[in-house]
């Protein structure tokens, strides 16, 4: 008797991977298709002073609508094209199309920019960005990184060599979801960042959990000693906010401040606060 639920289990379960690697497959060739229509997009998302609410720059996010499929998100489609092997492609097109975008800001606002674990095991990497940055015309100054620790982690040693020739180049990098990821504090120390993201899994909870409340002023504190700017990420409300800022951390992003928004409305918003101040000092809160 068990053994025949046993079987029909598995019937059910290969059915299953069948169907999911069935919508994969689709999934892949619309977004093959999409690169080639230049049909995937990038929204971007305020990170601003905590202290003045101004805004400090942008954190770009692919965007993908299909036809036939609907909205699809970013979490399910960059996995999906580091494993098929065409992130190149994908990152190649998002970074052309934040870098254009980022040209027609104030220059004192940067872009941040995710950047795959498998971009960093490949080692031409540093020379495709900077190379996409020179055709595009962007200062290398004004870009910054997004990296995981668990992607540093995995291919260490290209890794490094990726990060030391963007930073040579001016580039910045930030560790993005910061304290999510399986490195040790002393792994890290190889490693040379500019930045330190706050996952939102923390941040979400520093007003009703004091674990992730002490978590957070720890990442605040380490990061001040180590001279590391610090962002709290995934900020809903002006409680938290405000949490944050008594903590010092002097940067954060989040729904509170600003959702994603295409590259058009985000100019608008940095346009209409730079001719009204002169400055690009908008209060977003
Ligand atoms: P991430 O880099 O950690 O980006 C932050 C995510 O949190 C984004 O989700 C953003 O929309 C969301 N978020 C921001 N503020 C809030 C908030 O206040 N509340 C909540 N609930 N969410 C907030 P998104 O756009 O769905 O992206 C998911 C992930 O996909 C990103 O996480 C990043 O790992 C990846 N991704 C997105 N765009 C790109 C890209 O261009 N290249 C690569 N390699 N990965 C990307
Ligand atoms: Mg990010
Ligand atoms: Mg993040
Ligand atoms: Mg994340």
């Amino acid at each position: 008797r068990s053994k025949r639920r046993g079987r029909g289990q598995i019937t059910v379960y290969s059915r299953e991977i069948a169907q999911e690697m069935k919508r994969a497959t689709q999934i892949e060739q619309a977004l093959r298709n999409a690169i080639i229509n230049d049909a995937v997009d990038v929204h971007f998302q305020p990170i601003v002073n905590l202290e003045n609410n101004t805004v400090l720059g942008f954190e770009a996010l692919a965007r993908w609508n299909d036809a036939d499929l609907g909205f699809v998100s970013p979490a399910v489609f960059v996995p999906l094209a580091e494993e098929r092997g065409f992130i190149d492609a994908l990152s190649e097109t998002l970074l052309r199309k934040a870098a254009e975008a980022a040209l027609s800001w104030p220059r004192d606002l940067f872009l941040s920019f995710n950047l795959s674990s498998a971009q960093l095991m490949d080692p031409s990497t540093a020379i495709n960005i900077l190379s996409i940055l020179g055709r595009v015309g962007l200062d290398p100054h004004r870009l910054e990184l997004e990296i995981t620790e668990t992607a540093v982690m995995t291919s260490a040693e290209t890794a490094h060599k990726i990060i030391a020739e963007l930073r040579q180049a001016g580039v910045r990098i930030s560790l993005d979801d910061f304290g999510t990821g399986q490195s040790s504090l002393g792994r890290l120390r190889d490693f040379t960042f500019d930045k330190v993201k706050i996952d939102r899994a923390f941040v979400s909870r520093i007003t009703t959990d004091r674990a992730s409340e002490h978590i957070v002023k720890a990442i605040v504190a380490m990061c001040d000693g180590l001279d590391l700017e610090v962002v709290a990420e995934g900020i809903e409300s002006g409680i938290e906010a405000k949490k944050l800022r008594a903590m010092g951390c002097a940067m954060g992003q989040g729904y509170f401040y600003g959702r994603p928004a295409d590259a058009a409305a985000t100019l608008d918003c940095v346009h209409n606060s730079y001719q009204n101040t002169g400055t690009t000092e908008t209060a977003l809160a």
